[in-house]
């Protein structure tokens, strides 16, 4: 059974997608079996895997909203052993739409119950925001996976996340558990981002990747080639930070198996 990992963060533009991007790819580079689920409306993983905006017509939104089959909404990518449900631009109205649903907080679990097996991880980008969207990807995620930003403001909206997090486990849930922390175009060497990663650790300690995602111009340019970076500049800081991600990801994973 794929495990299935969601990438959440309410606030905007702290490393999401392109942390779903680069983490799925790198995963599928170690010839696993991966399934990536753009659920945010802006499409980014989308377009940033090579399927531009309005080069598709169908994606998740079907699947919530019209039950359609993610079997026959899922696209190969560029590696072989990635795949993608895309977003279309119809999923910014889910979010109202899903609303009027009876369990509606269910319909991207339902959609995927019938696919997991499939896969060795499945992905999910996430909104920037705490809606149904994202509320479906806690409910269908047996983990989330934060991305963060090193800003003096990061601390202020973990904790609506982990209030989030913590509701969904309560009620909707209860499997659901924070994979852990990552640091996003994080700069070791200045004062605040010392800071903010210490307060961070003080609180969530063992849920904190050693592995940082450096600032590398290299991530900011692929999506616009529609690769990974691992495809576009496989000897970039950016990529040997994700594919070190998938490896601390896994090492992770086995030693809690062995418990
Ligand atoms: P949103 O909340 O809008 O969905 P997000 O959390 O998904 O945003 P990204 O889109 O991954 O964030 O990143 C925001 C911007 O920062 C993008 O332009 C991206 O290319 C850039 N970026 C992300 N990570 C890095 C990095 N490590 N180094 C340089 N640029 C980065
Ligand atoms: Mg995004």
């Amino acid at each position: 059974m794929g495990k299935v990992i969601a990438i959440a963060n309410q606030k905007g533009g702290v490393g999401k997608t392109t942390t779903s991007v680069n983490l799925a790819a790198s995963m599928a580079a170690t010839r696993r079996k991966v399934l990536l689920v753009d659920l945010d409306p802006q499409g980014n993983a989308t377009s940033g895997l090579g399927f531009p905006r309005g080069s598709i017509e169908q994606g998740v939104y079907q699947a919530l909203i019209d039950k359609v089959s993610l079997r026959e909404l899922t696209q190969l990518t560029v590696l072989p052993t990635l795949w993608l449900v895309p977003a279309t631009a119809d999923l910014a109205g889910a979010e109202v739409e899903l609303v009027a649903e009876p369990r509606r907080e269910w319909q991207l679990a339902e959609a995927l119950a019938p696919v997991r097996e499939r896969y060795d991880f499945i992905f999910i980008d996430c909104p920037p925001s705490l809606g149904l969207l994202t509320l479906n990807a806690l409910v269908a995620a047996d983990s989330v996976l934060i991305p963060m930003q090193a800003k003096y403001f990061s601390l202020e909206g973990l904790g609506a996340l982990t209030g989030t997090i913590a509701m969904v486990k309560d009620s909707l849930n209860p499997r659901l558990v924070v994979e852990g922390i990552v640091f996003c175009m994080l700069d070791k060497r200045t004062n605040l981002a010392q800071q903010v990663v210490a307060e961070v650790k003080q609180h969530f300690a063992e849920h904190v990747f050693e592995t940082v995602i450096p600032p590398n111009v290299r991530l900011s340019e692929s999506p616009s080639h529609g690769k990974p970076v691992l495809l576009y500049d496989i000897e970039s800081k950016g990529a040997k930070a994700y594919l070190e991600l998938a490896q601390e990801l896994l090492a992770r994973q086995e030693a809690r198996e062995k418990l």
